[in-house]
């Protein structure tokens, strides 16, 4: 049965005022509090039924028909929200706005939050190395503006970004962004990809928050920004009703500031997680990152792809890191301190707009004990931080909050004794029940002097006084003892004192519970107060975490502190790829790196898995942890600061996007070449294979001209064209160099060494050999080679001849045929086949165009 066909006016007044709600969350499913369940219905009952594989009953709501139903109990709730929010759903929570006993009529409900991907507050669902977050994308024509916000911890960042759809997807992937806003869904491509190619939930929202938030808009000045807080905090506070009690500033992220990798480039050199199994394990953050707090770790995450361009505030990580590494003893002592600080940025995310329990402010009490022990250290290290040690707060908590509290909030067990007159005194009477009968009692015979008076108690009747029936005209009548029952031969009586102390100790319980909720409610307000002040401690641990574990990475492994110059000059000494060093059971052979002012390209020549590729990948490591603020992998390093970084590196298809390889790699190239200046790095790693070989190779060529003629940049280019080491001779800005391997007896040695100048031999067949190739075939390839390169001699006398006539006059292929020469429908997927359609489409028309 559809909602939208249901007759509202023929619905029983309950379901009325469901279908009220649910009109205006329709798109959420709604999570309708009744008694002790939440139940969804219609459409949402179905859903919720399939997704949580729970039963499907059904409620009579007045219809002829039953109506769906499914439901959670309210007390488990949080695992079927996860799943389903997880899923790509939207939730709404509705509950019960006032007690069903108090209410007159019809209990009062509303939603009190809306829950999606990218605004989950307290959920196991958080991974705590990344932050969870929530964008907004406004365009204006010339930039866009990206607006984010982590809920959980209270950071709200926005930045311009470049009028490019690319650049746009690329923060988006580089941020891990969970949710998108959009205005409007006009533009339907971004949609589509952002959903279909990257998982990225997208939603719809075209309110703008006006009011409120005057402080937060004031701490940014570009109109344009303010624009994008309005639209992501709209959403927040007014769709989801989320508090940003806990979002004291905003960000203003200058992308100017920070060197610009794309996409590729962090995938290429696994920078957080690996190529082919997308894991954290074994990439470089994984090995940097010795932090030990989940603070410390996403800083350090962000350390690793925002890596700084200015010298002053590189310079001041690396004075830290030697600050601690001298006062190593100190520097233990601050990861011990660490070691006991909760996830403060998150705490206080609850604390704003989430199920805080008792449980989190002992979290944050532990946390606040170790601060004076660290403010302690800072000072001894003369580190420029300020830190509020919050002692009034950690004293209440310490007051306030008993040891071993439950998880919810209602069974009372939360609040310490001596913290309260009211609630210490609940608890002795629920606990003095019995005492106070027998003290009552003998008060009473004393004061009345009836010796066989007793004080008893029944399930039905409550308290009494029971006296014996010839003994009841001793009662005097001022005592105001009403009777109860009549037994016997007895009378049973209450008192004014009695009825009064019945109704403490029955209520006890009940009042302990609210009372010791309210009293939780009064401490969570209290640090709702600091939260701000919180929030900068916070950021502190963080950055003190994240540093300390640069530290004992640059101690383990061996790393030196850079130097860094203004004159495009690159010096390493045995610099070492970090992770491989660390992984291989092999050893690793240290590689120096030299390219001075003149040297703008070192062409890479050698035998296949004879290290290129990592000697590459090695040198932009070395960039991007010098930049990030850290020592390096290598025996000593002077570094230009670089602007960007582009990557071509190995066969990174993009199988998501569903582009080929060679279509990849020409994108890859072609973004570098457009984008890069001369204080950029580039590593093009064996550019053009994926093409025919004279097809690559020119384009390798052009590429290398252009490269060293108009940009300038430093760019490492491996290549198995031997032709283009000629190159050397003709562009100055060139040098070759090649990696070592020698053969001995058919067999082949990699010596992992980078030297100066070209190889000329590619060593192909003993790397088949290697792999184990059927000897046959081996021996074939060998023969076949070797009269190949008779033939090859007979022609070339001079390789600079040979050079210009290959490339003097290529052949005018037709562009489409060239372009289907290059394809293989056999190992096409279907979005590659498609693809490839709308390439040959739009060749096509470009040559028609011609
Ligand atoms: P290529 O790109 O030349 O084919 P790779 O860079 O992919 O070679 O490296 C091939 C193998 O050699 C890899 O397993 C890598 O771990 C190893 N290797 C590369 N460089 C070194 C080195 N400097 N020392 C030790 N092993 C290395
Ligand atoms: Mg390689």
């Amino acid at each position: 049965m559809k909602r939208s066909e249901v007759d509202k006016e023929k619905l029983s007044p309950g379901m009325r005022q469901y279908y009220d709600i649910k009109e205006e969350y329709k798109e959420e499913l709604l999570f309708y509090r009744l008694g002790d369940f939440y139940e969804l219905f219609f459409e949402d009952g179905e859903i919720a039924s399939r997704e949580l594989e729970l039963t499907l009953t059904s409620k009579n709501a007045g219809l002829e028909e039953r109506v769906p139903m499914c439901g959670v109990p309210f007390h488990s709730v949080k695992p079927y929200i996860e799943k389903l929010v997880n899923k790509g759903y939207k939730v709404a929570i509705c509950e019960q706005l006032e007690d069903p006993k108090n209410a007159k009529g019809m209990v009062k409900r509303g939603v009190v939050e809306v829950i999606s991907k990218g605004s989950i507050v307290d959920s196991d669902l958080l991974n705590e190395h990344d932050h969870n977050y929530i964008a907004s994308v406004l365009d204006f024509s010339f930039t866009y503006v990206l607006c984010y916000a982590d809920i959980s911890t209270g950071t709200l960042n926005v930045m311009n970004v470049q009028h490019n759809k690319e650049k746009l997807l690329n923060e988006i992937l580089n941020l891990k962004i969970k949710e998108v806003l959009l205005k409007d869904n006009t533009d339907v491509e971004l949609i589509s990809t952002l959903k279909g190619n990257y998982g990225i939930e997208v939603s719809i929202s075209d309110g703008f928050l006006e009011e409120g938030i005057e402080k937060l808009l004031n701490t940014v000045e570009d109109i344009r920004f303010k624009e994008g807080i309005k639209h992501i905090l709209y959403y927040l506070i007014v769709r989801e009703l989320k508090s940003i009690d806990h979002i004291k500033s905003v960000n203003v992220i200058n992308s100017d500031d920070y060197l610009e990798m794309d996409v590729h480039t962090i995938r290429n050199l696994e920078l957080v997680e690996t190529l082919r199994l997308k894991e954290r394990m074994y990439s470089l953050l994984w090995l940097l990152d010795k932090t030990k707090t989940s603070m410390g770790s996403r800083k350090l995450k962000e350390y690793l792809i925002h890596p700084l361009k200015d010298k002053k505030r590189i310079e001041e990580r690396f004075d830290k890191i030697t600050v601690l590494n001298n006062e190593f003893i100190l520097k233990d002592r601050l990861r011990d301190a660490l070691y006991e600080v909760y996830d403060i940025e998150r705490l206080c995310g609850k604390v704003a707009c989430g199920s805080l329990n008792a449980r989190d402010l002992l979290q944050l009490k532990n946390s606040l004990k170790v601060l004076p022990t660290i403010k302690e250290i800072v000072s001894e290290l003369k580190f420029d931080y300020e830190i509020n040690t919050h002692n009034e707060l950690y004293e209440l908590l310490e007051r306030g909050i008993y040891e071993e509290p439950p998880v919810t909030l209602k069974e009372g067990y939360l609040i310490k004794e001596g913290y309260n007159e009211e609630l210490d005194e609940l608890k002795s009477i629920r606990s003095g029940g019995k005492n106070f009968i027998a003290e009552f009692e003998n008060k009473l015979k004393e004061s009345t002097g009836i010796k066989n008076l007793k004080v008893g108690y029944t399930r039905v009747f409550g308290y009494f006084i029971e006296v014996s029936k010839g003994q009841v005209k001793e009662i005097s009548p001022d005592l105001n003892w009403e009777r109860r029952q009549t037994l016997a031969n007895a009378e049973r009586f209450i008192s004014p004192e009695l009825k009064e102390k019945e109704a403490l100790i029955l209520n006890a319980e009940e009042k302990i519970i609210e009372l010791e909720y309210n009293l939780f409610n009064e401490i969570k307000e209290q640090v709702k107060q600091v939260l701000i002040s919180l929030k900068d401690t916070a950021e502190i641990l963080s950055e003190l975490d994240a540093l300390a574990s640069l530290a004992v990475c640059a101690e383990e492994y061996g790393f030196v502190r850079p130097t860094l110059n203004e004159n495009h000059t690159i010096d390493i000494k045995d610099g070492f790829h970090p992770v491989i060093m660390k992984v291989s059971s092999e050893a690793f052979v240290p590689n120096d790196c030299c390219m001075n002012e003149q040297i703008s390209t070192l062409l890479i020549t050698g035998p296949n898995m004879s290290g290129k590729s990592t000697y590459m990948r090695q040198l932009a490591i070395i960039v991007i942890m010098a930049q990030m603020g850290s020592f390096v992998p290598a025996k000593s390093a002077n570094l230009p600061i670089i602007d960007k970084i582009f990557t071509r590196i190995g066969a990174s298809d993009d199988l998501v996007s569903g582009e080929s390889t060679f279509m990849v790699e020409m994108n890859e190239a072609k973004n570098a070449l457009v984008n890069a200046t001369e204080n950029s790095l580039v590593l093009f790693d064996e550019l053009g294979r994926g093409t025919a070989t004279y097809d690559g190779m020119s384009l390798a060529y052009a590429i290398l001209e252009y490269v060293n003629e108009h940009i300038k940049c430093k760019t490492l280019f491996s290549t198995h064209y031997h032709e283009l080491t000629a190159l050397e001779r003709e562009i100055p800005s060139i040098k070759n160099i090649h990696v070592s391997a020698y053969e001995e007896d058919g067999k082949i040695t990699f010596l992992h060494k980078i030297k100066n100048g070209a190889v000329d031999k590619s060593y192909g067949i003993h790397v088949a050999k290697l792999a184990g190739m059927p000897k046959e075939v081996t021996d074939r390839a060998t023969t076949i080679l070797a009269s190949y390169e008779q033939k090859k001699e007979k022609n070339s006398s001079n390789d600079k001849v040979q050079l210009s006539m290959q490339f003097e006059e290529p052949k005018q292929e037709d562009p489409i045929q060239k372009f289907l020469n290059g394809v293989d429908p056999v190992y096409m997927t279907p979005i590659e086949a498609i693809n490839t359609l709308y390439e040959l489409k739009k060749l096509m028309s470009d040559s028609k165009k011609m």
